[in-house]
């Protein structure tokens, strides 16, 4: 991570303290409440948790500190892209997509939006690079890619777009906003699942929308308070506690995952491997100009899906499940789902144990 990101994070763990009063807990409380004491409405504050929640409050002052941007909380990352879609859409208009990105939002674009005359296209995050937006009106970015970590150049694609006249959205749920800042980068508009590495411990889902834009944040906000899709004062309160610790897990995860991909090159168990912090791999130039860390996802390609799974039930330390980004080291073959990826291709996600035990079962589990 860089000073910026250092600064940011130390600032984030701080942030309730010029508001406290004597007395105040230091702790933030949960507030649970549907209405607010609300004797005239002219006074302002809060009225009604559809509205603002002061849990939710406490996130986003999380979120737009690490942002460096205004930020609105979502009870997931598909609310929060679905949002961030509405917000910038057009009748007519062209949304450009990655056909390879998060599976849900190629879904939710044919589902909902290509019925109301949006015309959706699919192109693969590799492809973009070279890409015509002439006549776009929103380029949606995922950037490295999950699964498969193929990386778009956010400053290159943001200028092409504006120049067609496109509003950008980028997916910056592998990353965070500690280790990639794709609206410095020129993005109009930012999308995570803070389901992942954000809240951390695998027990919640959320997501949020950041930009600074301020007139595309209001339609943002329009659409959480119309749609009602809104964040629990429990769960904002379990992703605030979780951001806390966010830069000590994150560094702890890419370190990780730095040596378990250095120690895996030229494995025998493997017919392939990717992780952007190899200098071998197709993105590492990029991602060293573009990310102030190469992440905690591995890809690591087996010849057969039988090698895969075998590996995988194996590990005591991977956790067989469909997320990333948690305390544990968890691992997934995604061929399962019918992501474009190899058969025998595993996604790992490197957790936070003590590297020792973590590589001592990864090696164990690849001896055939
Ligand atoms: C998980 C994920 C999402 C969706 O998040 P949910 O909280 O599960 O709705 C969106 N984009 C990417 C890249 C993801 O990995």
């Amino acid at each position: 991570m860089r000073e910026d990101d250092l600064q940011r994070a130390a600032m984030m763990l701080h942030h309730r303290k010029e508001h406290l009063a004597q007395g105040d807990p230091i702790a933030k409380p949960i507030v649970m409440t549907s209405a607010y004491h609300l004797p005239t409405v002219q006074a302002g504050g809060h009225f009604y948790t559809r509205a603002g929640n002061p849990t939710w409050d406490a996130v986003e002052a999380q979120l737009t500190l690490l942002e460096d941007a205004p930020s609105l909380a979502f009870p997931s990352g598909m609310a929060a892209i679905s949002a961030a879609l509405m917000a910038c859409v057009q009748g007519g208009g062209r949304v450009v997509l990655p056909s390879d990105g998060y599976y849900v939002t190629r879904v939710f674009a044919e589902t909902f939006l290509r019925p109301l005359g949006v015309d959706v296209q699919f192109l693969a995050a590799r492809d973009y690079a070279a890409a015509d937006f002439a006549g776009a009106s929103v380029v949606y970015v995922e950037t490295p890619t999950n699964p498969f970590l193929d990386m778009v150049d956010i400053a290159g694609v943001a200028a092409r777009a504006h120049a067609a006249g496109a509003k950008v959205i980028v997916d910056n749920t592998t990353m965070t906003p500690l280790l990639q800042r794709p609206l410095d980068l020129g993005a109009d508009l930012v999308v995570a699942a803070d389901t992942k590495a954000p809240a951390g411990h695998g027990d919640v889902l959320f997501g949020h929308v950041a930009g600074r834009n301020g007139a595309l944040m209001t339609r943002v906000s329009d659409w959480r308070r119309m749609s009602g899709a809104i964040p629990s004062p429990f769960d904002a309160w379990l992703v605030h506690r979780g951001l806390e610790t966010l830069e000590l897990r994150l560094t702890r995860m890419c370190e990780n995952a730095g040596e378990i991909a250095r120690r895996l090159q030229g494995h025998k168990a493997l017919t392939a491997l990717r992780y952007l912090g190899l200098p071998e791999d197709r993105d590492h130039d990029l991602a060293r100009r573009q990310m102030s860390g190469f992440g905690f996802l591995i890809g690591m390609t087996f010849a057969d899906e039988g090698r895969a799974e075998r590996f995988l039930s194996r590990c005591p330390m991977i956790e067989q499940a469909t997320s990333f980004g948690g305390v544990h080291t968890s691992g997934e073959r995604r061929a399962r789902w019918g992501d474009g990826v190899p058969l025998g291709f595993v996604r790992l996600s490197v957790g936070i144990e003590p590297l020792g035990p973590l590589w001592a079962a990864i090696e164990t589990a690849l001896i055939e």
